[in-house]
């Protein structure tokens, strides 16, 4: 079966199309600036050159029928019709404490997703107006709703409360739900099977460093702490988020800079980060130039970040009481070789060294720890897009 993965913003919508069978991509694309001047698709066929059609695109309907168009085109689509894609795979951002896992969109599934909106204002309304707009485009179409939030659902209170008034949590759900959940489950899983183990017997913690970063302790197969909390903001230090910091900061700031809450919330989630400290860049790749031309505030942010990363992998030793595999994903954890050594270079007192040698290598599957090692250092890319394609199949098989 193919089915149909889809990732929709407010203004983007990003797509694959996956043989469910061989698990090859298709086709893959993203639609820019939907609803905005000058919107673009660009198509990528498996095998074939990338197309790029700039046409109006007022709304996310005329983005999904554009996509269909593309993929049953007769010079650059992959399919004969709409009648070959079996099921469509959406990712939703917040999934609040309703849903512990994915689920078949229904009426009532997408109302309980608008109940929870408030918790990702921006997000979940554009990723609803996605699943509507292939409704509209494809009906009698299945489709799958797969949960940032989910995986993580499997938290103890003990770490999903906050230390605030309890009313908080239960008047307004105010509580850690913890993102890129589909990334820790599918790394930590992957990450068990590379080992020759299931990770129904393992301690693992997954490092998902990219532009948003999150680390997460996956105990026996379950979620028990994760770095993000409420909304994506706290943790790491990520590319333009502050992650963790003194709450207190917020009023002081305000005062200082006349700042509005909202306008403070927006410092915090789009000017602060590596973005902000180094005031390079948020791209992990610019500012290890920036450092290695000499820029202080640009080795400052890094030393912080990868500083970060290592006591959340220290903490989650902790709250397992011991770890078997530390894994890093996504674009930087992927692909920063240097990084990845930084980090590890703080976890000599867990029995483990990176294998110089091993560690050099970018978006690859790998064991990068010495022979021998207590805890296995590994390299394993995140397949966000696989893991969806998945979950939809299981859910409509
Ligand atoms: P993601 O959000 O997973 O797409 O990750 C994006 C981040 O990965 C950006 O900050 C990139 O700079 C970073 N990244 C991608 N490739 C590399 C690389 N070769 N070295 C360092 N960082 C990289």
């Amino acid at each position: 079966m193919n089915i149909l993965v889809i990732n929709c913003g407010s203004s983007s919508l990003k797509y694959q199309l996956i043989d469910s069978n061989s698990e090859k991509v298709l086709a893959k694309g993203l639609c820019e600036r939907i609803g905005i001047d000058g919107s673009l698709l660009t198509h990528t066929p498996a095998g074939k050159d990338k197309v790029k059609i700039e046409t109006p695109m007022p709304n996310h309907t005329v983005a999904i029928q554009l996509v269909i168009d593309a993929l049953t085109n007769a010079e650059h689509g992959v399919i004969e019709s709409l009648d070959e894609i079996g099921a469509v795979g959406h990712r939703v951002v917040h999934g609040g404490e309703k849903f512990a896992s994915s689920v078949v969109v229904t009426d009532e599934v997408i109302k309980a997703i608008e109940e929870v909106s408030d918790l990702a204002p921006l997000h979940n309304p554009a990723n609803l107006i996605g699943i509507s707009a292939c409704q509209e485009i494809m009906p009698g179409v299945p489709m799958v709703a797969v949960f940032d939030t989910a995986f993580h659902q499997t938290m103890p209170e003990k770490a999903y409360l906050y230390g605030l008034p309890y009313e908080y949590y239960e008047k307004y759900k105010v509580r850690r739900y913890g993102f890129h959940g589909t990334s820790h489950d599918y790394v930590s899983d992957r990450a068990a099977q590379m080992l020759g183990k299931s990770r129904d017997d393992m301690k693992i913690i997954v490092c998902h460093l990219g532009n948003g970063g999150s680390v997460s302790a996956v105990d026996h197969g379950k979620c028990v702490d994760t770095s993000m909390g409420m909304t994506p903001l706290e943790g790491l230090i990520m590319g333009t988020r502050s992650g963790d910091m003194d709450p207190a900061i917020c009023d002081f700031i305000c005062q200082k800079e006349g700042l509005t809450p909202a306008q403070m919330n927006n410092v915090l989630n789009k000017k602060s980060g590596v973005l902000g400290m180094s005031g390079v860049s948020s791209d992990f790749r610019d500012i290890e130039a920036a450092e290695a031309e000499g820029n202080q505030r640009a080795k400052a942010a890094l030393d912080a970040f990868y500083y970060r990363v290592a006591k959340y992998i220290g903490a989650y030793v902790a709250a397992m009481n011991g770890v078997d595999a530390i894994a890093f994903t996504a674009g930087v954890g992927e692909n920063n070789a240097i990084g990845r050594a930084i980090i590890c270079e703080y976890l000599g007192y867990l029995g483990t060294e990176i294998d110089a040698e091993k560690n050099n290598i970018r978006g690859e599957e790998r064991v990068i720890s010495k022979d021998g090692s207590k805890v296995a250092l590994m390299c394993v890319p995140t397949n966000e897009e696989l893991a969806i394609a998945r979950q939809t199949l299981e859910l409509v098989k």
